[in-house]
């Protein structure tokens, strides 16, 4: 063993890629001291050392855009604190556009960048090229200006971050392999290396490609394959000058920055290389993979369009290194739901350095906090589960996630690859009708049913796509007679045991602890009155609860419940999401159609609106909840999953007579936002509360022992002035389509943004749930007095605003 080689830590970080160091650097920063990094190699020679180093800040998420804005500020002022340069240069970023639709991408873009606070400016392709002359600019019809842009020395930034760290008392050591973890009743208690061990509170992953197999050792998914990533160096080229910006022609998949006179060019080629099927080599330190012309051929070709300088200049170096990507391009950042106090941050895609500094501190807040401080949904480790480490699948997916940086960004755009994943039992069924699937959670859903004649293939485009008249379709059949739709993706828990109830209740916000037969919809909240989830809860008996949740959240949803359940409850929770399919029937003729199957009374005295029964359907026996997620008359159906096929059958069956229609998943969400129901992670995240939710209906501030969040409802709710909100807003001009993520306008100011948006056919107009935000206040008077609009591309277009529901079910029919 080393001398000195420590024996424990109150952290282990495992890697000294750029990450692990920032995570070093930031935990010290909180004040956590006892922090030993261990690196098998030396510090940066993984992924690190060959990164390209730019730092764009814009990401479709506001909180991802907020982390890399302080990913600029950190790397500017680095050198300051620690004397080590990091070679951050703030030369500024221009994205061009080839066509229109990609200009329509890049306005939209500038909007919520400025509602951001990120500083940029829409120009003309002549514009851009005095920012960046040495290109040809024929074929662009625009471009966006980001002064706050820059680039970095990835492997100086690094080793500047380590320096930090060790100021502080972080030990760093390198040429030490992790070889096992140590865990002993569901907690980590240490790592296992080739120098000893290493007994310690907390063990964070920063692995970058070998984290998958770090995870590994310990039963931990981190889904993530490596993939081969290249760019080249040129010779000096004229005009190529040392403040030059960096450069992204997302529709010739390239990127340039200025390297030594010459220009450093890469991309992201719409089908990528995956690397490393074998495992990747322990000792892949600073070393490159060959290069690889036919691979670079399609990036190449795209730059002597852009760059013709380039035919003539000499290639000095290329870089083709593996770095690992995720099944959805987002890094994975949080504690392991598998294992206590084992922490993951890997995975990035390409944009670690970008993320460095924001992930890193986001991450050493999340150990030192125990949970994170802000919401960071996008990357949380918990919206994948461990059938998504699927070696083969990961494989096949990577080929597309890489391209993803720069592929079109269309709205409701749906992966391609690794598909089908999962499907419902009625897949076939429904693909037999015409379903055009989209997919959520690896699961296939049908998003719109195409009619005869039609291709059940969706044609993406920034207006109207060509399922406009499908989903027009699915939602009168609802509103004026009846609809089934799959919802075999809820995640449904089970939470059962002598104490679940009392349990329950202090992670509920609303009263659970109700008359067997009750469904409750409630909302689950972090300490902050934040919203960890929303639900249903169905009281099936005195000790056995079945929560119906979002699709996307059983991993997430189960974690934060066991966690909060007491050590000594006798309680336990199973996730039963592969047992039940749900068939949602809803729609006013929804009744006639049930009664039509089963002998219960399906009477509003005998079956009233949130509760559940167990029914006879049918041959099938199934649980009946009576609620439905778009405002009309129905019930959910949970069928065990083996009889599925036969209630589809039999409701289809008699629904004959009452024009039961099969709907997708888009007329779902037209259908909520008309009558503003919030979904969670859009409109309800851990950053909102309540009360700016506007669901303070559904808390029980008096139940007997509270609930988790209490205390910061009650001081939400006791703010003078609620400076922010979810409102309901629908756009006065019935023709243009609102898609989520467009800036929000009040009397010519930013004022929020877009959350969730869809084609409201009853209403006859775009409608959408926004988050308003104001100093001020947002209060009735502001809402009913200001002048409001929606920005579209550039193009605002005059809205209204919502306190109640925009559609009444009592008036409302769609528009013929
Ligand atoms: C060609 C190329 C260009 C890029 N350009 C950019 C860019 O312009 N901008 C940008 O933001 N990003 C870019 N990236 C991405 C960026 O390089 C990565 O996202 C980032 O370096 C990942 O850092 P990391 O710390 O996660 O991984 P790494 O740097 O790989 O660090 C992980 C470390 O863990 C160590 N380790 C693994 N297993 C063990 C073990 N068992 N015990 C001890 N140590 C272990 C490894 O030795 C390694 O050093 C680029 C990547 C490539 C390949």
């Amino acid at each position: 063993m080393a001398q000195n080689f420590p024996t424990q830590a109150q952290v282990v970080i495992v890697g000294g890629g750029i990450i692990g160091c920032s995570v070093a650097y930031h935990l010290t920063r909180l004040g956590w001291t006892d922090v030993v990094l261990l690196e098998q190699g030396q510090l940066s020679g993984g992924t690190t050392w060959h990164a390209a180093g730019l730092v764009g800040q814009l990401r479709s998420h506001a909180n991802m855009t907020s982390l890399i804005k302080y990913s600029t500020q950190l790397y500017s002022e680095l050198e300051a604190e620690t004397g080590l340069a990091t070679g951050w240069k703030n030369c500024g970023s221009v994205s061009v556009a080839r066509t229109a639709d990609r200009m329509t991408v890049l306005k939209r873009t500038a909007a919520s960048a400025r509602a951001q606070g990120v500083a940029i400016e829409v120009i003309s392709p002549k514009e851009a090229q005095d920012l960046w002359p040495v290109m040809a600019i024929e074929d662009l019809a625009g471009a966006v200006w980001l002064p706050g842009d820059g680039k970095a020395n990835p492997t100086d930034l690094t080793q500047s971050l380590a320096k930090g760290a060790r100021n502080r008392g972080a030990r760093i050591i390198e040429r030490v392999r992790v070889t096992g973890i140590s865990v002993a009743d569901g907690v980590v208690t240490g790592v296992e290396t080739d120098q000893g061990t290493i007994s310690a509170e907390i063990v964070v992953n920063c692995a970058g490609q070998w984290a998958r197999k770090v995870g590994q050792m310990c039963g931990v998914s981190v889904p993530l394959h490596s993939a081969e990533h290249m760019y080249i160096v040129t010779d000096r080229i004229e005009g190529v000058h040392p403040d030059l910006p960096v450069m992204r022609d997302p529709d010739g998949y390239i990127y340039f920055k200025e390297e030594v006179g010459g220009l450093v060019m890469g991309g992201f080629e719409p089908e990528a290389k995956p690397w490393g099927m074998a495992g990747i080599p322990d000792d892949f330190e600073f070393a490159l993979l060959p290069d690889d012309w036919d691979q670079f051929e399609i990036l190449m070709q795209s730059a002597l369009q852009r760059v013709p300088q380039l035919a003539t200049s000499q290639v000095k170096k290329f870089y083709n290194g593996p770095e690992s990507f995720t099944p959805d391009n987002n890094f994975i950042l949080g504690e392991a739901p598998e294992l206590k106090n084992f922490y993951v941050g890997a995975g990035f895609n390409s944009m670690g350095i970008a993320s460095a500094g924001g992930a890193g501190r986001a991450l050493a807040e999340w150990i030192v906090n125990g949970a994170p401080t802000m919401d960071l949904w996008p990357v949380d480790i918990r919206r994948f589960a461990n059938f998504n480490n699927n070696p083969r699948w990961l494989h096949d997916r990577v080929k597309e996630t890489l391209g993803l940086h720069y592929a079109m960004p269309w709205p409701n755009r749906e992966l391609d690859t690794a598909r089908p994943f999962r499907r419902s039992p009625l897949y076939d069924r429904l693909a037999a009708k015409g379903a055009c699937f989209g997919s959520k959670m690896g699961w296939e859903r049908a998003n719109w049913f195409a009619s005869e004649g039609e291709e059940p293939v969706t044609a993406y485009a920034f207006g109207r796509q060509n399922w406009h008249e499908a989903v027009k379709r699915e939602m009168k059949a609802t509103r004026e007679a009846a609809g089934i739709f799959d919802q075999t993706s809820f995640a449904k828990l089970l939470v059962q045991g002598r104490d679940a109830a009392s349990a329950l209740n202090r992670i509920c916000a609303a009263d659970i602890d109700v008359a067997v037969g009750r469904s409750i919809y409630t909302g689950l909240l972090n300490a902050r009155g934040g919203y960890e989830s929303d639900l249903t809860v169905l009281r099936l008996s005195a000790d056995r609860f079945l929560l119906i949740t979002g699709s996307a959240q059983p991993v997430h949803d189960a974690d934060w419940i066991r966690k909060n359940l007491p050590a000594d409850a006798h309680v336990t929770l199973t996730d039963v999401t592969s047992a039940y399919a749900v068939l949602a029937l809803m729609g006013p003729h929804a009744r006639e159609i049930l009664s039509r199957l089963t002998s219960a009374d399906l009477s509003n005295a005998a079956f009233p609106f949130a509760t559940v029964r167990e029914i006879d359907i049918g041959y099938a026996t199934a649980y009946a909840n009576r609620m439905t997620y778009v405002g009309e008359l129905g019930w959910e159906l949970i069928v065990p999953t083996e009889f599925a096929v036969g209630v589809y059958e039999a409701l289809h069956e008699v629904g004959r007579d009452f024009e039961l229609r099969d709907c997708g998943y888009y007329a779902l969400e037209a259908l909520r936002l008309e009558k503003g129901y919030r979904a969670w992670s859009r409109e309800l995240t851990p950053d909102i509360t309540p009360y700016e939710a506007g669901l303070s209906f559904a808390l029980s501030l008096d139940k007997s022992g509270g609930f988790i969040g209490r205390d910061a409802v009650i001081a939400a709710r006791e703010k003078s002035v609620q400076t922010r909100r979810i409102v309901q807003l629908t756009v006065d001009d019935p023709s243009p389509m609102l898609w989520g993520g467009e800036l929000v306008l009040c009397d010519g100011k930013p004022a929020g943004e877009v959350r969730s948006a869809a084609y409201g056919h009853t209403l006859g107009r775009s409608v959408a749930l926004c988050l308003i935000e104001q100093g001020s206040g947002v209060d009735r008077a502001f809402l009913e007095s200001g002048r409001f609009e929606v920005e579209l591309a550039g193009v605002r277009f005059p809205a209204t605003v919502h306190l109640s529901p925009a559609y009444d079910p009592k008036g409302l029919r769609v528009k013929a």
